[in-house]
C-alpha cells in the first residue's frame, strides 16, 4: 500500500501546480467558509461563485444573518435550490450568537452539533478555519480513495464509511489539513472525475489500481437510484383588473418549505385543468364569482432529488379586483411586488405576466 508520506506529499506536489482559484479558497474567517460550504452542498461550484460574493454583501457576518429575517435570507438563495440549506443557515447564526458569543466552534464535534452540518462539513471548517488535522470526505475522496486503493466496498454503509475515514486520515498523515483537503477536492474535481478521469495527469496515476487494472468506471460502486416520487402540481397565476395577484408562503413539512408560490392546486394524474375547474379554484379564496380568461397554459418537468414534478402553469385574467374570503391562506399583492418575495426557480422562470 502506498504510505500516508507519498500519498500527501504527491498530492500536494500536484495541487502546487494545479490549484483552482476560487473565491473562497486561502478564506479563513470560519463564517465566510461556512457560507461557502453550504452552498457547495448540492450545487456547482460555478454556479456557487456568483451566489457566494452578492450572499456576503447582504449578509456580512453572522451577527447579520442572526438578525435579518428568514424571508430576507430565502430571497438571496433564491435559484440555488434546496432551501432547507438556507433555513439551517439562519438556524445556526442564531444558535452561533447567542450560545458560542457569535463565535464559530473549532472542533468537528462541536460543529457537528449545529442544524445544517455534518460531518463533512464540519471537517471543512474545522480544517481550513483552523487547521484541526482531520480529512473531510466528500464524494470526491471517496472517488480518490476507492480508485487509488482498488476499494470495492459499499461506501454508504458504516463499515464502508468507516474504512475511508482511516485510509483518509492515514494518508492526510501530518500534512496541513486545510492544503490536504482543498488538494483532494481539486483533484476529484478536475482529474478524478466520474466519467473518464484524466489518469495522465493524474499523481497517483503509476500507483493508482484501478488505473492499472483499467477499472476506475466500476469505482466507487454505485449505489442505487431512489426511485422518484411523481407529483403533478398546478400552478394558477391570477392578474386581476388592477395588475394584483394571489400568492401564499409555503409552510407544510414538503419542497420549497418557507417560500411562495401562486394559488396551487396538485392531481393524481398529468392532465391540464379545465377551465370550470380552474374559476372553482380561484372562486375558493375570493369573493363572488368573476369572469376568467385562461391567456396561455404551459407545463414542464422539474426533477428533485426524490421527486419528479411535472409543473402546469395557467395565466389567468381576471376583470374585477380581487378580494379575498376571511379564511384565504393566500395574499393579495401587486404582480410587480413579486420580485420582493422569494418563490422556487422553477415557478420564478414563469411567474411573471
Ligand atoms: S489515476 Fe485515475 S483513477 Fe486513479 S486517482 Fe488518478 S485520476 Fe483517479
Amino acid at each position: 500500500m502506498i504510505s500516508k508520506f507519498n500519498f500527501a506529499s504527491l498530492l500536494i506536489d500536484w495541487s502546487d501546480q494545479n490549484i483552482r482559484k476560487l473565491s473562497w479558497r486561502y478564506e479563513k474567517d470560519p463564517y465566510k467558509i461556512w457560507i461557502s460550504e453550504i452552498m457547495l452542498q448540492q450545487t456547482r461550484t460555478k454556479h456557487v461563485e456568483s451566489y457566494y460574493q452578492k450572499f456576503l454583501q447582504k449578509f456580512p457576518n453572522i451577527q447579520s444573518l442572526a438578525k435579518s429575517n428568514i424571508d430576507s435570507v430565502l430571497q438571496a438563495w433564491e435559484g440555488m435550490g434546496y432551501y432547507s440549506r438556507a433555513r439551517n443557515l439562519h438556524n445556526t447564526a442564531q444558535i452561533v450568537v447567542k450560545e458560542f458569543g457569535s463565535k464559530f466552534p473549532a472542533t468537528p464535534h462541536e460543529l457537528i452539533q449545529l442544524p445544517g452540518i455534518g460531518e463533512y462539513t464540519s471537517a471543512a471548517i474545522a480544517s481550513f478555519a483552523f487547521e484541526y488535522p482531520i480529512a473531510a470526505i466528500d464524494g470526491n475522496v471517496i472517488r480518490i480513495i476507492t480508485r487509488v486503493f482498488g476499494l470495492a466496498i459499499d461506501v454508504n454503509n458504516i463499515y464502508g464509511k468507516k474504512t475511508i475515514r482511516e485510509i483518509a486520515n492515514h494518508c492526510l498523515g501530518n500534512c496541513k489539513s486545510s492544503l490536504f483537503n482543498q488538494a483532494m477536492m481539486d483533484l476529484g474535481a478536475q482529474v478524478c472525475i466520474s466519467k473518464y478521469p484524466k489518469c495522465d495527469k493524474c499523481p497517483f496515476g503509476k500507483i493508482c489500481i484501478a488505473a492499472m487494472n483499467e477499472i476506475t468506471h466500476e469505482l466507487p460502486l454505485k449505489k442505487p437510484k431512489p426511485k422518484l416520487k411523481n407529483r403533478n402540481l398546478h400552478y394558477v397565476i391570477v392578474k386581476d383588473s388592477k395588475s394584483k395577484g394571489l400568492i401564499r408562503k409555503r409552510i407544510s413539512q414538503d419542497i420549497w418549505k418557507g417560500l411562495y408560490e401562486p394559488l396551487l392546486f396538485e392531481t393524481r394524474t398529468p392532465k391540464y385543468l379545465e377551465e370550470d375547474q380552474l374559476k372553482e379554484l380561484i372562486c375558493k379564496e375570493i369573493k363572488g364569482r368573476p369572469g376568467i380568461v385562461v391567456t396561455e397554459k404551459k407545463r414542464f418537468t422539474h426533477l428533485l432529488t426524490h421527486q419528479k414534478l411535472m409543473v402546469h402553469f395557467y395565466k389567468i385574467s381576471v376583470a374585477k379586483p380581487l378580494i379575498l374570503k376571511n379564511n384565504s391562506g393566500y395574499l393579495i399583492q401587486s404582480l410587480k411586488n413579486f420580485e420582493n418575495f422569494a418563490f422556487p426557480r422553477i415557478v420564478r422562470k414563469y411567474i411573471n405576466f
